[in-house]
């Protein structure tokens, strides 16, 4: 039985943050500063609260200078956009990040739109999904999760040129964006959602597959042309009495089907997420060094 090349995500996002690291000790060198990245949460959610540890931590590792924004729930929105103007205005961030989601009496259109282009390391405001959207446009930062599926396929030597992709999922932060750099690269794209008749059909005829529809074990082995390319984003926990925790996370891609059909094949975890907090720090190092360099 034919297995598919697992896409180390672990390793490849070390590797990068190693490259990261290299380049932030020769810009100290040189310029005598070193990159900042502001990261902002509001309110105690404990997920929110792991995510902006490990960013925390995954700056203090490379050597960028993690600037800790912890606001109290009950604040209201124009303090939360007074304090990302204040950021805006601050020479030694380069990189502002918030946290989402927001609490719900806080608009995240409103504040995402306040971040200034030059420090939105998340890819988010709209200007910059704009420029990503237009040819012959390019914007100052890239989505950190799209940005990092394509650095998967590009470091695992899949060619992405000419070649049919199915992008599983449209939101703003994933499915949209991934679909916009795929076509940037020259791929021929396809963009499969909720409302979308006979998905198997459309992702059959796939060479490059990016699932991120959040539904657990969608895409079944079947599903998939044989040798192709399938990055995994999806992030499900599932039940599983076995486990201490009481879950555990698979893909929206039945991993051990796929395993048997694709040519590559992410693992959930493991496979995209550690190379979103990869593309955040190389995003934070983009945007320093574009202000150093000016
Ligand atoms: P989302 O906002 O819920 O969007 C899901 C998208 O999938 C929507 O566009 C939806 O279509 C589509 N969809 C849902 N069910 C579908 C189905 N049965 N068939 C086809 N399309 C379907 O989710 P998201 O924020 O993009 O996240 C997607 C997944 O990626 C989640 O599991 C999330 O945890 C994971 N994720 C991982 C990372 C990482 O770093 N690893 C980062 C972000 C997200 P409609 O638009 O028609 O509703």
């Amino acid at each position: 039985m034919p297995m598919a090349t697992i896409i180390d995500g672990k390793a490849i996002a070390q590797t990068i943050r190693k490259e990261i690291a290299d380049e932030v000790r020769s810009l100290s060198q040189n310029y005598n500063k070193v990159p900042g990245l502001a990261v902002v949460i509001v309110g105690t959610r404990k997920d929110s609260q792991s995510y902006v540890s490990m960013k925390r931590k995954a700056c203090a590792e490379v050597g960028i200078r993690s600037v800790d924004i912890d606001l109290p729930e009950q604040i209201s929105e124009e303090e939360v956009i007074a304090k990302v103007h204040e950021l805006n205005e601050n020479p030694d961030v380069h990189g502002i990040l918030v946290q989402l989601p927001l609490p719900k009496h806080i608009s995240e259109e409103k504040v995402l739109s306040e971040i200034s282009i030059e420090k939105d390391v998340d890819g988010f405001h709209p200007l910059n999904i704009g420029k990503l959207a237009m040819k012959g446009r390019e914007p100052l930062f890239q989505p950190c999760t799209p940005k990092g599926c394509l650095e998967l396929l590009i470091r695992s030597g899949i060619s992405i040129k000419g070649k049919n992709a199915v992008v599983v999922g449209r939101s703003n932060i994933v499915g949209l964006p991934v679909s916009l750099l795929l076509l940037k690269a020259d791929a021929t794209v396809t963009i499969v959602h909720s409302h979308t008749s006979n998905p198997e059909s459309i992702i059959r005829e796939a060479d490059i597959i990016i699932a991120a529809a959040g539904q657990p074990k969608m895409i079944k082995g079947g599903w998939l042309k044989s040798g192709a390319a399938v990055i995994d984003v999806g992030t499900n926990a599932v039940d599983d009495p076995t486990r201490k925790s009481g879950y555990r996370l698979v893909g929206d891609v039945d991993f051990e089907e796929a395993n048997k059909v694709a040519g590559w094949l992410t693992p959930v975890p493991g496979g995209v997420g550690p190379m979103t907090v990869a593309m955040l720090l190389k995003n934070t190092l983009d945007g320093a060094k574009r202000k150093f360099t000016q």
